[in-house]
């Protein structure tokens, strides 16, 4: 065979991946990428974590804990999507308990902020037309409604008590309730914002990217307030030198302002968001863009981690056709997308260029397949090019190793 990886000398790591296998289609795809798409070519070193479900109830979820300590060792981790428990779940796999989601067990370790960036091809056209580069939503993942506590109430008064270490006591008064109403008491804390600004920062800079962020601080005089300062203090104080030597601009507003620009702009630019607006933003990006399953994800931590997914779940609906024997079209385009991620931050780091030159070729090697027509079933309603062929999970890979071979 022509450029036969066979006999190709494979490319070789020196430090080990932190590879976090997962559950269902996306489990099965994993394991044909590497077989089809990376191990003929690369001396593959990983740290294997079998993070699916069956062993994370084997190890009552210390596989978890484990998997994420170990990505602070080695610094760059890839992981296949993983299942989420709920009561169906627990009776299905006959879990011990209903475990927590492993994404945010690992965020609990590496603290840190989730980047999702779609992956463009010519001949998927974004939904909204003026967008020519990818936008890349940067989630606060800490605080705010998502840790609150909230309560029905009657009528009476409501009021917001902070008593500090000396134990004195301050209060404000929330509303006087003459009826029926809800209330809520939310926080967030100056350390995680300011790991959320850094993490963002850095980011914008790895990717030369152009950071903006948005809250509704003229409303939220306080609370919203404090993380457009905090962030205006560490760009002063610490990138915005390097931001103009990079080229690259901060830019503060409000979040209905972003909301507008981001619309008439033509994408290229890192959006961070707070948790809830980062939550929303985030699936309209996504579904702009085309598809979930376009779609990567990297956790960026603050202590100079990587952790590189997909963007969507494990795709249970075609997991049940693989098992029941049918043939899938899954697309395999995002979960390639986190490993290439990964090897290519692997290889700046460990300064092993061929590595990172393969992963691009890789990345390259999957958009080429789609762009002479060849995809998932779920790419077919969104491609515009003329000649198009649905293939099945392995054949799309196939294909891709294909075009591979040529570049
Ligand atoms: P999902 O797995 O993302 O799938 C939802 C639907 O989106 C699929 O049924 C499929 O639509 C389409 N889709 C998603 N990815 C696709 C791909 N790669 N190729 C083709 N179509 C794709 O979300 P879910 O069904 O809500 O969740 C399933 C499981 O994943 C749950 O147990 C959940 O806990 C877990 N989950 C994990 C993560 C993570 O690990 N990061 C994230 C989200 C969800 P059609 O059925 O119409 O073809
Ligand atoms: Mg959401």
């Amino acid at each position: 065979m022509k450029g036969g990886a066979n006999q190709m000398q494979k490319i070789q790591m020196k430090t080990p991946l932190v590879e976090m296998d997962g559950d269902e289609m996306t489990r099965i795809i994993w394991k044909w990428i590497k077989e089809i798409l990376l191990e003929p070519f690369v001396d593959l070193k990983t740290e294997y974590y079998d993070l699916g479900l069956v062993n994370r109830d084997a190890t009552d979820d210390q596989v978890t804990v484990d998997s994420a300590e170990a990505t602070l060792k080695y610094g760059v981790a890839v992981k296949c999507a993983t299942i989420t428990p709920n009561a169906q779940r627990v009776t299905e796999y006959n879990l011990k308990k209903m475990w927590k989601s492993p994404n945010g067990t690992i965020r609990a370790v590496l603290d840190g902020t989730v980047f999702r960036a779609p992956i463009l091809v010519k001949g998927v056209t974004p939904y909204v037309p003026t967008w020519k580069a990818p936008i890349v939503l940067a989630r606060h993942a800490y605080g705010d409604i998502y840790k609150a506590t909230d309560m029905k109430v009657g009528k009476g008064k409501a009021e917001i008590v902070f008593t500090d270490e000396n134990g004195k006591e301050t209060r404000q008064l929330i509303h006087d309730f003459k009826g029926d109403g809800v209330i809520m008491g939310m926080h967030n804390t100056d350390e995680s914002i300011r790991s959320f600004a850094i993490s963002c920062f850095e980011y914008a800079l790895d990717t030369k990217m152009p950071l903006w962020f948005a809250t509704k601080d003229t409303i939220s005089k306080v609370y919203d307030h404090r993380f457009k300062d905090i962030f205006q203090e560490i760009y002063d104080a610490e990138y915005k030198e390097k931001f103009e030597k990079a080229g690259i601009y901060y830019l503060y507003t409000l979040i209905d302002d972003a909301v507008a620009r981001v619309i008439r702009s033509e994408g290229g630019m890192i959006w961070a968001c707070k948790n809830y607006d980062g939550d929303v933003m985030s699936d309209m990006v996504a579904t702009a863009y085309g598809s979930l399953a376009m779609m990567t994800s990297v956790l960026v931590s603050p202590k100079g981690v990587y952790e590189y997914e997909a963007a969507h779940g494990t795709v249970t609906r075609h997991y049940y056709k693989h098992v029941a024997g049918e043939e899938t079209s899954t697309n395999s385009v995002a979960t390639i997308f986190a490993w290439t991620g990964a090897l290519k931050k692997r290889g700046e780091l460990d300064g092993t260029p061929e590595l990172t030159k393969f992963a691009e070729k890789l990345e390259k090697a999957t958009l080429t397949t789609i762009e002479n027509g060849e995809m998932t079933k779920d790419m077919i309603p969104l491609f515009t090019g003329e000649r198009k062929v649905a293939l099945s999970t392995k054949d799309f890979l196939t294909a891709i190793r294909r075009t591979l071979d040529t570049l």
